[in-house]
């Protein structure tokens, strides 16, 4: 293979392709319509974990400081080999060392109690604490480096609201344009309230996210604009520190499970993604087994993985996943008028773009798909806030999943679980209404007097 003087490159994820890109170009999907990975050509000693952590005594530098760049030996695509600071500044962007840097895994007792686990066994992290209130922003640290590397103007992105947020943030810092494509009436007002206050150019789609991303697509190629969506891998990078910071936590532990909710379905191609390195680079002996867990009302993932759908389920296999049963089930969805309808409208999602790679992360992790309902995932939410932390409703599909899998014994008790609470609630009427309500079983409605 060309191993490109061993420099990082970007690789097609399809075995039967294989083809292979440098890294200095705006080129973000194969030739052949599947998805790239980066790939780094370094052999890094589990002491590094050391410096991870000596980095976090920053000293200023807001390189040591974020969450996101204290890992940037894993993360290297920029091919940097240098600790200054202003050779670091030149290239790497960063919301002031900000992004990733107040998350790590917490212990909720009201919420181990909700899902079945000991106290000391289940771990969340909220990545809700991040500059613009989202996971988002550790993807869109090194998304938009890359743009910044490649001299580009503008980036371009649909969303469900907190992709848009932080692509308008990280772009207003830089000085770049920014457009972003959301369905109309469907995402939240604190999300659409961002992309404005940061100067992002908002164009209203008529229809849903998945109608969404394909004009947004469309108009990055008409408009030379970079694409900050999570098909991008440079994104998919930047979101492997999610784990990173866990497994720090850890002490570089594995724990049984990691556990995500489902929407585009970028999370779950970086868990993996970080995991499979990780093993490689020998850094862990064990590997997690990933949970995604869908809404019972955009269920793609779970329904397509479980063999709801057709004869048989869909599966990596290794590398040669069944197309037309996708190709099918669309179809179907489509012909029937079938669209996705949660209100988590995070992961309001029919069509999830990185479906392929999340099924190599299933794969790897021998994961599962489960689903919940928005009961189940506001019900969830309400219970992070009983312990102090805040997150939306789509975060909830993470108690609530585990819950799920308890009851079904597949998540022992005393498993160590991390789950990833992965954005802060922007919409205050979900939390209001959830505590007039008195018919909800955490709910406390206000007295008069
Ligand atoms: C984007 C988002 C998701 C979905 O993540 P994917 O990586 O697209 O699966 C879930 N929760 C929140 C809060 C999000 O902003
Ligand atoms: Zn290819």
């Amino acid at each position: 293979m060309d191993d490109r003087g061993g420099k990082p490159f970007k690789k097609c994820i399809n075995p039967s392709c294989n083809l292979t890109y440098e890294i200095n170009n705006n080129t973000l999907v194969c030739k052949c319509g599947s998805f790239l990975d980066i790939i780094y050509q370094k052999n890094y000693s589990r002491e590094l974990v050391e410096v991870f952590y000596q980095r976090r005594n920053h000293g200023g530098n807001i390189y040591n400081e974020s969450g996101v760049w204290r890992f940037r030996e894993l993360i290297n695509f920029a091919h940097l080999d240098t600790e200054d600071f202003d050779q670091c500044s030149r290239i790497l962007v960063s919301l002031d060392g900000s992004e990733g840097r107040q998350s790590k895994p917490y212990k909720m007792k009201k919420v181990s109690e909700y899902s079945l686990m000991n106290n000391d066994s289940l771990l969340l992290q909220p990545e809700g604490y991040n500059p613009s209130g989202s996971f988002k922003d550790n993807g869109m640290s090194t998304a938009v480096t890359h743009a910044k590397m490649i001299n580009m103007q503008r980036i371009i992105c649909a969303s469900t609201g907190n992709t848009s947020a932080s692509a308008a943030m990280y772009a207003a810092n830089e000085n770049i344009e920014c457009d972003v494509f959301v369905p109309k009436g469907e995402i939240a007002p604190g999300k659409l309230a961002q992309a404005f206050q940061f100067g992002a150019q908002v164009i209203e789609i008529d229809g849903n996210f998945d109608d969404a991303l394909t004009y947004s697509l469309n108009q990055a190629q008409h408009l030379g604009a970079y694409t900050v969506n999570s098909i991008n891998p440079f994104r998919i990078e930047g979101q492997k520190t999610i784990v990173y910071r866990a497994l720090e936590y850890l002490d570089w532990n594995p724990p049984d499970w990691i556990v995500y909710p489902g929407g585009a379905l970028g999370n779950t191609s970086s868990c993996g993604k970080a995991l499979m390195e990780l093993y490689e680079l020998g850094w862990i002996k064990k590997i997690p087994r990933l949970l995604v867990v869908n809404s019972e009302g955009a269920n793609t993932f779970y329904e397509l993985t479980n063999g709801l759908f057709g004869s048989k389920k869909l599966a990596w296999n290794n590398g040669r996943p069944d197309m037309s049963l996708i190709r099918e089930y669309y179809i179907e969805k489509d012909k029937n008028g079938i669209r996705p309808h949660t209100k988590a409208t995070a992961i309001q999602i029919g069509k999830p773009a990185n479906l392929i790679k999340a099924l190599r992360s299933i794969a790897f992790t021998n994961g599962i798909v489960a689903q919940v309902s928005d009961k189940e995932m506001s019900d969830a939410m309400a219970l992070v806030g009983l312990n102090g932390f805040d997150c939306e409703m789509a975060s909830g599909a993470v108690p609530a999943g585990i819950r799920k899998l308890r009851k079904e014994e597949i998540i022992k008790k005393d498993d160590i679980v991390v789950g990833i609470l992965t954005g802060k609630q922007k919409d205050p009427q979900v939390s209001i209404n959830y505590h007039l309500d008195q018919s909800n079983t955490f709910s406390k409605p206000p007295v008069a007097k």
